[in-house]
C-alpha cells in the first residue's frame, strides 16, 4: 500500500496489486480512441521567476534574470491570440516567485499587487476581455491562492510528474510529490476542472509511473474533476542531458496510462516533444494546446507542429480530428456541449451542477465574435477542415 501527502492533509492511497496491475500493461491491452481533439492556444509566460530550481527544467530564470510581463504585453499577446483564432490564453508560471526575487515583488507592488496571484487575476481579466478563455497553471497553489484566481479560469493545471522523490526535484529549493497532489486534491474540492499528467524519463522507475497514474485516479474518484492527463517525455536542453524516452517506453507508459485512468479522463501527449504517430494505437485521444502564434516557451528549442500537421496524424489513424475549449466538453454546460463524438462525453459529473465560473461562462455566452466563436468550437457539428 502506498500512501503519499500525508504531510500535506491530503490523504492518497494506492493499492500495490493495482499498481501490479499496470505494471502488466502493453500497448495490445488498450484501444485506440476513436477521434483526437487539440485546443488553439496562446502562451503566456506570465513570470519566469520560480521559487524552485529542477535540474530539466529550462523555463526558470535566476533572480534579477526572470521577466514579468505587463498588463499591456498581455493584452498585446492575447488580441494577437484571439486574431489568429485561439480560445485559450495558458498562463504559464514557476512556482511563486520566494523572497530572491526583489525586483518581481518590487514590480508587482507597483502595479498595485501584493502577490503573484493576485496579478494572475488582472490577466486572466485581460485574457476574458481581448476574447479568450484562461487556463492557468500556476504551480503549486494554497486553497486561498486558487481561490483567488479560479473565478477567472475556464480550467487550470499542474503537472503531477511523479510520486517519486527524485534527484531531479533535489536542492535547496525543490518541490514535494505531496504539495503537487495537495493543489490537485484543491482543485477537486473547488470544483476547478483540471489538468495534470506525468514527467517521464526524470529518475522515476515503473512503478512510480504506475502508482504516480493510480494516485491521480484516486483524486478524481474523489472529486470527478481530472478532465486531461499529459504524458510528456523529457528532454535534453541546455540545462541538462536527461536522455529522452525510448519510443518504446513512452507506448508502455501511455498504455498505462489509458488502463489506469476511466474513459471520460483524456490522455494526451505534447506532439512536439514526443512522436504522437508513434501512440496513436496506445489511447492517446488529444494533442494539447497547439499554438499557432507563439513558441512554446517551456521547450523553446521543440517547435509546435503546424495545424495540418495534426490533421495528417488524426488521417493516419484514420479518426476525426475535433477542435475543443480548454474545458473539455464533459464540464460545459448542457446547453453548450455538443452531442457526443465518443465514448468520454457520455455524462457530465454529477458532483456539481456548474463546472464554469461566472466570467468564464458569460464570455463564452456573449453575443459577441468571441462567444460565437466559443461556440462553434465546443458545439462542433463535425471534424475540423484544415487549414481554418
Ligand atoms: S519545472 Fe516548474 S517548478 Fe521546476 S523549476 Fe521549472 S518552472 Fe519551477
Amino acid at each position: 500500500m502506498f500512501t503519499a501527502a500525508a504531510e500535506y492533509g491530503v490523504d492518497v492511497t494506492v493499492d500495490e496489486r493495482e499498481v501490479d496491475r499496470l505494471l502488466a500493461v502493453t500497448p495490445v491491452d488498450v484501444d485506440p480512441a476513436p477521434a483526437l481533439t487539440f485546443s488553439r492556444n496562446v502562451f503566456i509566460p506570465l513570470t519566469t521567476a520560480c521559487r524552485y530550481t529542477c535540474t530539466y527544467c529550462t523555463y526558470y530564470d535566476v533572480p534579477g534574470q526572470a521577466t514579468l510581463l505587463s498588463p499591456e504585453e498581455i493584452r498585446e499577446q492575447c488580441r494577437i491570440g484571439a486574431d489568429a483564432g485561439c480560445t485559450e490564453a495558458l498562463f504559464t508560471f514557476g512556482d511563486d516567485p520566494d523572497e530572491r526575487y526583489t525586483e518581481i515583488h518590487d514590480q508587482l507592488e507597483a502595479w498595485g499587487h501584493d502577490s503573484i496571484h493576485e496579478y494572475l487575476r488582472e490577466a486572466c481579466e485581460i485574457a476574458l476581455e481581448e476574447g479568450l478563455l484562461p487556463h492557468s497553471n500556476p504551480g503549486d497553489q494554497t486553497r486561498e491562492q486558487m481561490e483567488t484566481v479560479a473565478p477567472v479560469n475556464a480550467s487550470m493545471g499542474v503537472m503531477l510528474e511523479t510520486t517519486a522523490d527524485v534527484p531531479a526535484h533535489s536542492g535547496g529549493r525543490r518541490k514535494t510529490p505531496g504539495q503537487r497532489l495537495n493543489t490537485i486534491d484543491i482543485a477537486g474540492a473547488l470544483g476547478v476542472p483540471f489538468t495534470t499528467g506525468i514527467l517521464v524519463g526524470i529518475g522515476e522507475g515503473w512503478r512510480d509511473r504506475a502508482e504516480s497514474l493510480l494516485a491521480i485516479r484516486a483524486l478524481h474518484e474523489r472529486h470527478d474533476h481530472i478532465q486531461e492527463i499529459i504524458v510528456q517525455n523529457v528532454v535534453p536542453n541546455e540545462r541538462s542531458d536527461y536522455e529522452k524516452p525510448s519510443v518504446e517506453t513512452m507506448r508502455r507508459v501511455v498504455a498505462m496510462a489509458r488502463a489506469a485512468l476511466p474513459a471520460e479522463i483524456s490522455v494526451q501527449v505534447p506532439p512536439n516533444l514526443t512522436p504522437a504517430r508513434e501512440l496513436l494505437d496506445c489511447g492517446i485521444d488529444d494533442l494539447g494546446g497547439v499554438s499557432p502564434v507563439t513558441e512554446d516557451y517551456i521547450n523553446p528549442e521543440y517547435e509546435w507542429p503546424a495545424l495540418q500537421e495534426l490533421g495528417d496524424t488524426a488521417d493516419e489513424a484514420g479518426v476525426p480530428l475535433y477542435e475543443r475549449l480548454p474545458t473539455y466538453d464533459r464540464y460545459l454546460p448542457t446547453n453548450l456541449r455538443r452531442d457526443g463524438f465518443d465514448g468520454r462525453l457520455a455524462e457530465p459529473p454529477a458532483t456539481r451542477d456548474s463546472w464554469l465560473p461566472d466570467a468564464v461562462l458569460a464570455r463564452i455566452e456573449a453575443d459577441d465574435v468571441h462567444g460565437e466563436r466559443f461556440r462553434r468550437v465546443a458545439r462542433r457539428a463535425g471534424p475540423l477542415s484544415l487549414p481554418d
